[in-house]
């Protein structure tokens, strides 16, 4: 059953042929061969069965989706890369406008700055810039998709030094709910692109982005030492007072994992639990390795993968652990934190031992640097002041595990919650829960009421709903 009252058998046949025909890119119905692989999403807790699937070629093709999808009361989620957790990219009965093929990427070297269609991912943009020595700060898994990721912030091992994803745009195209296609800058619709640095997918579909980029690598310096989590309290507490002095050039993610049965990895350590004090420094390689190098000596590690790495090559380090098509089933929490004191991590540490499946992993990011300096109403983006972001990226393999794995994180984001502000990363918010009270917290109120008038003047029937939900002020 659709999340509305749209359901497949009430959309015209000849509306739906006739957009087929005018596309320039695929269309997939149910009746289609290659209609499951294009409905699936990264997590492999969403089944949901769209009445169309349509794969745009281009500008044009995304015009024609949304007019066809208002002129026929059609549900819409709107696809990048696929891998929002919370399933967003898909629906029941209704229309998935699938920027997918879109990808093309192209570097302007000398003005440094870089196009990418909305349905480039970070691996996409990372392949083109690096062949120029510059990069995009975007995010640490290639294959997932650059626009659910920098409308929501974009996190990365670049955030430090140079913020957010989002803090990079320069400008984006997009068509709005009644089919405009505008251009939105500093200049130009320059309440759109404050609302769109933050506020998701609620004010268009964007289908080109332009980002600054910088000179980073070839080369960088990749942190990561395993510890047994027997002596996480100790080591937890030494990383939060190590990165208390770190430069911007390092970002830092302390790790609550299980080693994965993978052969990158020595067969005696499948399965072992560990912790991570994780990260990159994107500075001359000598710099970084003399800065990581008290990291390494904390304890006597497991195994110590740190070094010099090419950008590319850590970029994709996490890839083989989250395929494109994942088949685990997945609940991603966050929550910003203020301060990380020895109680908050002893509540942590009892949780890293206590997860509910081996692949459950908790990385807690280290905020500040370039990110915090950009001023709260610069754009829709909140949470920049937080020193530390808490992740709980639950993660198990049999669905009969699920009510256990989500009542678990709950439970844990509940906890941690007690004497914070309540704001989380947008971009891993659970299913949606308490949409309101999490984005108002989220943004902050000023930034939220911002919201709520752009999306009243850009979308006033809430067209694009399938997200974390700014409603309107008419609905
Ligand atoms: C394995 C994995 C690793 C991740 N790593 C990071 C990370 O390092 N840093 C980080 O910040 N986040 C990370 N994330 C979270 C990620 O940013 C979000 O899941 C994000 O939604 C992914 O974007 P997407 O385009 O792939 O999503 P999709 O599922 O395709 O889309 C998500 C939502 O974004 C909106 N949207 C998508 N495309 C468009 C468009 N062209 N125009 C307008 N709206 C659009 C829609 O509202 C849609 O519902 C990770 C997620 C996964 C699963």
């Amino acid at each position: 059953m659709a999340e509305n009252h749209i359901v497949q058998a009430t959309i015209d046949d000849q509306a739906i042929v006739a957009l087929v025909t005018g596309m320039r890119g695929a269309c997939f119905t149910p009746s289609d061969a290659g209609y499951d692989d294009a409905r699936m999403v990264w997590n492999g807790s969403i089944d949901k069965h769209p009445a169309i699937i349509a794969r745009c070629g281009g500008v044009a093709d995304v015009i024609d989706a949304v007019n066809f999808a208002r002129a026929n009361g059609v549900l819409v989620a709107v696809r990048g890369g696929g891998h929002n957790v919370a399933g967003n990219a898909v629906c029941d009965g209704g229309i998935v406008i699938d920027l997918g093929a879109m990808n093309a990427v192209r570097v302007d070297v000398a003005a440094r700055r870089v196009r990418a269609g909305g349905g480039a991912t970070i691996g996409d943009v990372d392949r083109e810039t690096q062949a120029f020595g510059l990069a995009v700060p975007l995010g640490i898994v290639s294959q997932t998709g650059i626009a659910g990721l920098t409308l929501c912030g974009g996190h990365s091992w670049l955030t430090r030094k140079h913020g957010f994803a989002c803090d990079n745009l320069v400008s984006v195209d997009l068509v709005t709910a009644d089919g405009r296609y505008l251009t939105a800058d500093e200049t130009e619709n320059a309440d759109l692109f404050w609302a769109v640095r933050g506020g998701g997918g609620n004010f268009g579909i964007v289908t080109s982005f332009e980002f600054e980029a910088h000179p980073i690598g070839p080369e960088v310096t990749f942190c990561a030492p395993f510890y047994p989590m027997e002596d996480a309290a100790r080591i937890f507490r030494h990383w939060r007072d190590f990165v208390a002095d770190a430069p911007d050039e390092y970002t830092a993610s302390f790790v609550f994992w299980s080693v994965p049965p993978h052969e990158m990895f020595p067969a005696e350590l499948h399965g072992r639990a560990i912790v991570i004090p994780s990260g990159v420094h994107c500075g001359p390689v000598a710099e970084g390795a003399k800065f990581v190098q008290p990291l390494r000596e904390i304890g006597e590690p497991l195994l110590d993968l740190s070094g010099p790495i090419p950008y590319l090559g850590v970029q994709q380090a996490f890839d083989p652990f989250f395929n494109t098509k994942c088949e685990r089933h997945n609940y991603w929490k966050s929550l910003y934190l203020d301060a990380l004191d020895d109680d908050a991590i002893d509540r942590i540490v009892a949780r890293g031992l206590d997860r509910p499946n081996p692949w459950t992993l908790m990385p807690i990011r280290h905020m500040g640097g370039a990110a915090a300096r950009v001023p709260a109403g610069a754009m829709a983006l909140g949470g920049r002041d937080a020193s530390f972001m808490l992740s709980i990226d639950t993660s198990w393999t049999s669905p009969d595990d699920s009510d256990r794995a989500i009542s678990w994180t709950r439970e844990f984001w509940d906890e941690m919650r007690q004497g914070t502000r309540g704001g989380v990363y947008l971009n891993f918010v659970g299913d949606g829960e308490d949409n309101e009270a999490m984005l108002r917290a989220s943004y902050g109120d000023a930034n939220y009421e911002r919201l709520v008038d752009v999306k009243t003047e850009y979308d006033p029937e809430n067209f694009f709903r399938l997200n974390q939900n700014v409603q309107p002020r008419t609905t």
